[in-house]
């Protein structure tokens, strides 16, 4: 390893920039060692009986439940979530286990008429399944990749980002106290370009889930082309909040539709495109939600955006933010930490980078349009195509420009995007799949196709 990648990786507590934790940091030999357990385990694993599968993990969703609290509070120190954030985020990688459990005895192949004979398919497990997470939602992202995964009958080895190795490492250790066979999830933090290398390289890894920038992700596709192994990618964002003049304004122009996380967020609303003749009214009521957002420790239940995950965030945030920029502007604290104030460039122009790329941090820009036509060209003018809300009381005009919108996960009138039950993914440079929803479990499957003669010997 070189000196650029030590041998332990250094979390911090983005809040107070102490020292949280020193973690080993895998290397290529590491990472062949995790493939061949999970090879080993995941044999009896697609063997057993999917009633005793879907069990296992049942049991599993009740450990993490019963240890919610914990991973909450670790995702607080280790990561600057916020509490509540955080506890939500627990939940939701307990109730994609449940999900997925669900999903075991229902894995159902088809039987498809055959003159001759019988024709069935079946879903097979592709074996061991590598999945590559970012840092900005540690548990749920990892939980994303790896629990229909499992339930499909495949082994998981989980490389957790740099930053943020202390849940998903947990994760692995409760899996264990539930009963799940050594080595079927295995958790191997390290840097990307070693250890998350080696898993996308290695032989006996069959597909890989990555989440992240699409930079990077654009490297892993490449290098999965190279041994022909199916990959999802999961990448940046960069969302429109498409806001009408007649919507409802202040639910349509809330600012924690891009500052939740504190803007770390794919789904983040980052452009907010309002109509010109609602345009001041919305500039007014934004300065005075952002002055009022309450930015600080995210253990303090009172707070409203905490940190954000890196001194080296902080400064890609600012290169897209000049101290000249004309911009509304919230505060947040001085000293340590990794603050960044809740901040909406209201002189941005359309074509610049700040509008068009991915910031991942508590920055939106803030554009008007003349009218339908113009909403669905500016929505669509980025790279990415992740997310995005659309609000209007015109019921067509919801249905028309939703249809419009190039992205994988829309909302009318609501800025929800995850939910574990419906699918996730982006279009154009937001990635390639789909994760969640009701056919999770089957991107973890190769699907067989096998006819069955039913003639009888030659009379
Ligand atoms: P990143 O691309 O820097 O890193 C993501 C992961 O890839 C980390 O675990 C990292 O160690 C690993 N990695 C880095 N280089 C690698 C390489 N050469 N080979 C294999 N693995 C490598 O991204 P990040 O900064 O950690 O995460 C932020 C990005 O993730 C943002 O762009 C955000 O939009 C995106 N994201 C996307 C989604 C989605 O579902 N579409 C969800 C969350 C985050």
């Amino acid at each position: 390893m070189s000196d650029q990648h030590p041998h332990e990786l250094i979390v911090l507590n983005p809040a107070t920039e102490e020292v949280l934790a020193t973690v080993p940091a895998a290397d290529a030999a590491d990472v062949d060692r995790a493939v061949a357990r999970a090879s080993a385990a995941q044999t009896g694993w697609a063997a057993a009986a999917p009633a005793d599968r879907a069990r296992l993990l049942r049991r599993f969703a009740d450990v993490v439940d019963a240890h919610l609290d914990e991973l909450a509070q670790l995702e607080v120190r280790g990561a600057g979530h916020l509490l509540g954030n955080a506890r939500w985020e627990a939940g939701n990688a307990r109730d994609l286990l449940l999900y997925s459990a669900g999903g075991v005895e229902r894995l159902l192949g088809r039987q498809i008429p055959a003159p001759g004979g019988w024709d069935v398919t079946f879903h097979e497990p592709l074996g061991v399944v590598g999945v590559i997470a970012p840092w900005n939602f540690p548990m749920p992202i990892a939980a994303w990749g790896s629990f229909p995964a499992l339930a499909a009958g495949n082994a998981v080895v989980l490389k957790p980002a740099e930053t943020t190795p202390l849940t998903a490492l947990r994760l692995a250790e409760l899996a264990l106290e539930a009963g799940l066979p050594e080595g079927l999830f295995h958790v191997l933090p390290g840097y990307g370009a070693v250890a998350g290398r080696a898993l996308v390289d290695h032989p006996g890894v069959a597909k890989i889930v990555f989440t992240g920038s699409t930079r990077t992700g654009r490297e892993v596709m490449e290098r999965c082309a190279r041994h022909v192994k199916p990959v999802t990618l999961e990448l940046g964002g960069k969302s429109p909040n498409v806001v009408f003049a007649d919507a409802d304004l202040k639910r349509a122009v809330d600012p924690f539709s891009f500052l939740d996380n504190s803007g770390q967020d794919c789904c983040a609303r980052t452009r907010i495109l309002v109509q010109e003749s609602v345009y001041d009214e919305v500039a007014d009521h934004l300065a005075r939600e952002l002055s009022a957002v309450v930015v600080g420790d995210p253990a303090d239940e009172a707070t409203q955006m905490g940190p954000l995950i890196s001194r080296q965030q902080v400064d890609r945030v600012r290169s897209f933010v000049p101290d000249d920029a004309q911009a509304l502007r919230g505060t947040a604290p001085e000293g340590p930490g990794f603050w960044f104030p809740p901040t909406v460039l209201t002189g941005a122009a359309p074509d610049s980078d700040a509008a068009r790329e991915e910031i991942f941090g508590p920055v939106a820009v803030l554009l008007p349009f003349t009218d339908e036509a113009d909403a669905i060209r500016l929505a669509n003018d980025t790279p990415y195509g992740l997310s995005g809300s659309i609000w209007t009381r015109d019921v067509g005009r919801a249905l028309r420009v939703s249809q419009a919108v190039r992205a994988g996960n829309l909302s009318v009138n609501s800025h929800s995007s995850v939910r574990y039950w419906t699918p996730f993914g982006g279009f154009k440079q937001s990635g390639v799949g789909r994760e969640l929803g009701p056919d999770a479990l089957t991107a973890f499957t190769e699907t067989k196709n096998v006819f069955i003669s039913t003639e009888g010997p030659a009379q």
